[in-house]
């Protein structure tokens, strides 16, 4: 018996895959998916399991020395998808294993050692020690096939002679990996059998701590967890748990919500997904409905006749923020048999998830980008929710994009693939448009609720008639109107800080961070300039350093400066923010969500987050401050993501019984992602941008690969780069198929964390020689020691 063997080097480009012989015993456990130690050369090495082979036509072959794993850790089709991704994204598939396998699932639980002759080739050497002690180690590692490091060194008295050992190439010091049960995490509290209200006065005045705990348990049901040993000591929750008033147990048992009544549509989309995944054939569908046209109840309704047919699903959303609220639905309505798997996690928790999905103990996996990768073996359906989200692409290596690796995924597993979105990527409607996908459309929001009404402002004319404020005149007199009504507002910014940069009103210099040459933002509470790239801080400057000029002035609006506004127009008003300086722990989004899901805020304020899937009743009117930061990015995709952002966070409002309405600020009224967006016309939208795409020839009509070199000398960095540019041009130049060689050039963000950036830019109709040529540069890369980045499908130019 044969196996090919994945040596695991941890290098990013190249890979070593060699076939090793397999030793009788342990023929009838080593699996596909294993790790094994391995000989190589003069040492030995760990790899992976890629497959069984017949015995190839060269005489000799080495044996695997050990099995590390009880189990595989990784399934055939996420090997055979790791492959598949290291040839379409340019890596090794090392690098992509491990980048698939959680960390710690990549640490040994314990050291021991094993020999690495056999008897027979090694009695007569050993006994050359003429040491019995050495003897005494080999015999009993010949005889049991591994010896805890820690009895070594004691049969052995010390290290010296062990390292002697090793060095001769006689014994290697391995470990065992392995499953094991760890602290389970989605948990959450409620009250338990012991309660009774009327303990309550007592436990007020006995044990206030234990008190504020039950009452928040009242008020709220259940808590997560983690919140709650944060929130308070362990010896309270401990006390309460050991009296039964309260009780901890995993994310809702049992399903305990009913399936909502599908509409003609929902009905429609729902037969035809669940018969695609009955057929057992690989099949690709697009869920286009307007937003709150109940996508979700569509999702809930089809997983719960995949899991019927007993076969699993994977639920793929955006971010951790909206995975919350996800959970939420879905453990209420399809029970326990879920795992979640999400950048919040440590490593303990998604260690505890990935077990649970290899051992079989989940039907469903709900999670961020890298659930792709969850080793669900008999998979029916992948569901990724709003896929043209950006975060769907990894942006450091491995470069991968979900929706791409699910598309192969579900190719792999005859599985089928369920993308929805209000506002589809341009790619993935063309893909509609041409056939590739399944079109399904939910033209209508649910019952009487009405798309919201858009209006647009144009700043211009609030600043001529003296209006200085953030607010136009129209957007504080609907704010004051909510505020007076009780119902609730979001105000919209699209980017933290952006706006808030700082500009000589004489000779127009906008500060920026020395080290990344992107415009610094003012913050308030540190009365300081932060760089949001490189995080440093520089103290504020009051005189131009350019021309002196005593002008300097804070310009534009960051969501802190909003909120700000709000307060100062609004005194009474409840306002929260939300946005990456507020949420650096999953708990304050958690808490500021829940705030206003139980109507406890009345403005919210905040990026990108707000506009995003949130499904708040109250809201009535969303302001999106200022549209221009976003209209005016250097990049092809700045329209389409203007156009997705403003008609998603129009979608916040007006989901519960009020109808909505949404003021949209700009300088720039006439752009086509304002004027189709405010009739909610993605169609036409998209017919005018997929014209300007076809024109330049961009995605979808074309593929990019996007090649950044960078160094901390500017010099060497523009000098590669630019041998880098000939070395392509020399390449391709034998070449009928067309590529387009853009740069060498310096990028967007020239100086990102003090390196200098350039780019070079492949655009071209041939998918395998673009892939070929990433390959070459993968491989000039390897000799010269400066840094160079492959990013296929790039999906930010800056
Ligand atoms: P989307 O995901 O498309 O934005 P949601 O799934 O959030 O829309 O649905 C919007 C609202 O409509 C939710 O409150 C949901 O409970 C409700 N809803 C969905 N389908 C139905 C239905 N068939 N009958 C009644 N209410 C529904
Ligand atoms: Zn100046
Ligand atoms: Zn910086």
């Amino acid at each position: 018996m044969y196996a090919e063997v994945l040596i695991n080097l941890g290098l990013a480009s190249v890979d070593r895959v060699y076939v090793y012989e397999v030793p009788l015993e342990l023929a009838s456990k080593i699996k596909v998916g294993m790790r094994v130690l391995v000989p190589l050369g003069k040492s030995h090495r760990e790899g992976y399991v890629l497959r069984f082979t017949d015995k190839p036509g060269v005489a000799r072959f080495k044996c695997i020395i050990k099995l590390l794993d009880d189990e595989p850790i990784l399934t055939e089709d996420i090997l055979k998808l790791a492959e598949w991704m290291a040839e379409y994204y340019v890596c090794s598939v090392g690098a992509v294993l491990n980048s698939v396998i959680p960390r710690s699932l990549r640490k040994k639980r314990k050291t021991c050692l094993v020999p690495l002759v056999d008897q027979a080739q090694g009695v007569a050497v050993v006994q050359a020690f003429g040491n019995d002690k050495v003897l005494d180690l080999m015999v009993r590692l010949w005889e049991e096939g591994e010896v805890d490091v820690k009895e070594a060194y004691r049969m052995l008295e010390g290290e010296v002679l062990l390292k002697t050992l090793e060095d001769k190439g006689l014994v290697a010091r391995t470990g065992r990996y392995g499953l094991y049960r760890t602290v389970s995490t989605q948990q959450v509290y409620e009250l338990g059998p012991k309660f009774a209200s009327t303990e309550l006065p007592h436990l007020e005045r006995r044990a206030p701590r234990q008190f504020e705990i039950v009452r928040w348990l009242y008020e709220r049901g259940q808590i997560g967890a983690q919140e709650l040993e944060e929130r308070f000591p362990r010896s309270s929750v401990a006390s309460l748990l050991g009296k039964g008033i309260i009780t901890k147990k995993r994310v809702t048992e049992s399903p305990s919500e009913q399936p909502l009544l599908p509409t003609s549509h929902q009905q429609n989309a729902i037969q035809v997904i669940s018969s695609l995944v009955n057929s057992g054939q690989f099949a690709r569908c697009l869920l286009f409905g307007v937003t709150g046209s109940g996508k979700t109840e569509v999702y809930l309704q089809v997983v719960e006749r995949v899991l019927a047919l007993r076969k699993q699903v994977m639920v793929l959303v955006p971010e951790i923020a909206l995975a919350q609220q996800m959970i939420r639905v879905f453990s209420s309505r399809v029970g326990s048999r879920m795992a979640v798997l999400h950048s919040g996690l440590s490593d303990a928790e998604r260690y505890e998830e990935y077990r649970r999905i290899l051992t079989g103990e989940v039907d469903l996996v709900l999670g961020a980008r890298s659930a792709v990768f969850a080793p669900l073996n008999n998979l029916g359906l992948i569901i990724i929710d709003e896929e043209q989200e950006y975060t769907f692409k990894q942006e450091n290596f491995p470069r991968y994009h979900a929706r791409e690796v699910a598309q192969r995924r579900a190719q792999l597993q005859n599985a089928v693939l369920l993308l929805g979105s209000a506002t589809p990527s341009v790619e993935t409607f063309y893909r509609a448009q041409i056939g590739d996908y399944k079109l399904l459309e939910l033209p209508e929001r649910i019952g009487s609720n009405m798309l919201p009404r858009m209006q647009v402002v144009d700043m211009r004319a609030e600043f001529k008639n003296g209006n200085r404020s953030i607010f136009s005149d129209l957007l504080r007199q609907k704010i004051g109107e909510r505020l007076d009504k009780g119902e609730q507002v979001i105000l919209f910014l699209n980017r933290r800080g952006f706006f808030t940069f700082v500009m000589c009103r004489e000779c127009g210099l906008v500060l920026t961070c020395p080290h990344c040459s992107v415009p610094l933002a003012y913050h308030r509470v540190t009365g300081k300039l932060h760089c949001h790239y490189c995080l440093s801080q520089i103290h504020h400057q009051e005189t131009c350093p350019r021309c002196g000029s005593v002008y300097m002035r804070k310009l534009g609006v960051g969501t802190q400066k909003v909120e700000e506004e709000v307060m100062k127009t609004f005194p009474r008003a409840r306002v929260a923010r939300l946005d990456t300086d507020t949420t650096h722990t999953k708990n304050s989004s958690r808490q500021i969500i829940e705030a206003m899901t139980r109507g406890e805020i009345d403005v919210l304020v905040g990026t990108q987050m707000v506009a995003k899937g949130f499904d708040f009743h109250g809201v009535t009117l969303v302001g999106v401050v200022l549209a221009d930061t976003m209209l005016n990015l250097p990049d092809f995709r700045a329209c389409e993501r203007s156009f997705q952002l403003l008609l998603q966070a129009a979608g916040r409002a007006g989901r519960g019984s009020n109808p909505g309405e949404v003021i949209i600020q700009t300088y720039q009224p006439d752009s086509h992602a304002i004027k189709y967006v405010i009739q909610h016309d993605y169609p036409s939208f998209y017919r005018q941008e997929i014209r300007f795409r076809k024109s330049m020839r961009y995605p979808p009509f074309s593929r990019l690969i996007r090649i950044i070199v960078s160094s901390a000398t500017e010099r060497r960095a523009e000098a590669t780069a630019s041998e880098l540019g000939r070395l392509i041009r020399e390449l391709l130049s034998g070449h009928d198929e067309s590529v387009d060689i853009l740069g060498p050039g310096p990028c967007y963000l020239a100086k990102l964390r003090d390196r200098y950036r350039f780019q070079i830019l492949l655009k071209g109709s041939n998918q395998d020689l673009l892939t070929s040529v990433g390959r070459y540069i993968i491989e000039k890369s390897r000799s010269s020691n400066i840094r160079i980045d492959v990013d296929v499908d790039p999906l930010f130019m800056m």
